[in-house]
């Protein structure tokens, strides 16, 4: 065994959704990637409304996300259909609490959705990050997907100078913004998913390697009291991203960030059973400031537009090394099963049962 192909997760994809048609059905967001390379997901489930979307692979050289959704999928599927539990080490999720996720939930799980820059991480650049956007004429390739999202991304202007970790050199190998919000086909596709599940409640990004579980917000430190500190306030451009600065921090509805903590922590648990790994918990904005990022547009998007639901945005810094031999990987594999069955598990139990649709409040 070792990891994955793109095209073996995409093919996996495939096998998965119709393997089990009872249990899945095929997901397929509408852009291509650059490259022209088919993005494809599951929707694991009876058809409940309640949603959970799971993403991976935005940054290729972090290899282990994509392996890790599609063998969870395969883990809750082959559990669902012989009517079992699943087991990560010494975390267990009952037989009933798999029941429970297919019943009352859907599991929107993208493994990878950046395969142009899986191939090429592959194939030519173990390190490379970013996907393969820009012309043929552009001197430099691609954008970093997780600075391309809609919210706070023109850092030139909305950050501080120098506070965030973000580029706007095409050249820059890792941090490139891209040339304008969502620019990507592969961003594209992460916004399609929150449209197309409206009653999504919660977005976890896994990326390697920290190890960590973190929360809303990357913009800056968290704050409950000054509700007129957000990004969409450009009064404060121009001072976002800098820690304990006393000027600017991102306003929380303080109860949101009571339930961040407690699903974060939650995860971590999990993950700390099935090899006594430690997974710190904290805010996004601990590691460094991030603009454009996909968990903090998760939660952006309601109170940009007040129609729109509420997201819970959470991100897995799965493992230690980006590309530890296949033996860790495994290991890391489990922890990752774990911390999200978990999740769903949490989630589950609090829809109402058999409806598959009701609302919970967080
Ligand atoms: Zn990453």
């Amino acid at each position: 065994m070792s990891y994955l192909s793109a095209q073996e997760i995409e093919s996996g994809v495939r096998r998965l959704a119709s393997a089990y048609p009872e249990h899945c059905r095929l997901v397929t967001p509408p852009n291509a990637s650059v490259e022209g390379r088919a993005i494809v997901g599951l929707e694991i489930g009876a058809g409940g409304e309640t949603a959970i979307i799971i993403v991976g692979g935005l940054h290729a050289r972090e290899w282990i996300p994509p392996d890790a959704l599609l063998y969870l999928a395969a883990d809750l599927l082959e559990a669902r259909q012989a009517g079992l539990g699943l087991t990560y080490g010494g975390a267990r999720i009952a037989a009933e609490e798999v029941a429970a996720i297919f019943e009352r939930l859907t599991l929107v799980l993208v493994p990878c959705a950046n395969p142009d820059g899986r191939v090429y991480r592959q194939t030519v650049d173990p390190d490379w990050r970013k996907n393969r956007g820009g012309s043929a004429a552009d001197a430099c390739v691609g954008a970093d997907l997780n600075r391309n999202f809609d919210v706070a991304w023109d850092f030139r202007r909305t950050f501080a100078p120098d506070a965030v970790s973000a580029s706007a050199d095409p050249c820059h190998k890792y941090l490139y913004v891209g040339p304008e919000a969502a620019s990507e086909p592969e961003t594209r596709n992460v916004v399609w998913l929150f449209d197309q599940y409206p009653r999504a409640g919660w977005f976890i990004d896994v990326h390697g390697a920290v190890p960590a579980v973190f929360h809303n917000w990357g913009l800056d430190e968290n704050q409950s009291t000054a509700p007129e500190q957000t990004f969409l306030n450009t009064a404060f451009d121009g001072q976002r991203g800098r820690a304990g600065d006393g000027a600017y921090a991102e306003f929380i509805d303080a109860g949101d960030e009571v339930e961040l903590a407690r699903l974060s922590h939650l995860m971590a648990d999990e993950i700390r059973k099935v090899r006594d790994d430690d997974y710190a918990v904290s805010a996004s904005f601990s590691l460094y400031a991030t603009s454009g990022a996909s968990d903090d547009y998760a939660y952006s998007r309601h109170r940009a537009d007040a129609s729109l639901g509420k997201v819970l945005g959470f991100v897995i810094e799965c493992g230690h090394e980006f590309q530890p031999d296949w033996s860790e990987a495994e290991a890391v594999i489990r922890e990752v099963g774990a911390g999200l069955s978990r999740f769903a598990a949490d989630i589950a139990g609090r829809v109402p049962a058999g409806s598959g649709q009701g609302a919970v409040a967080f």
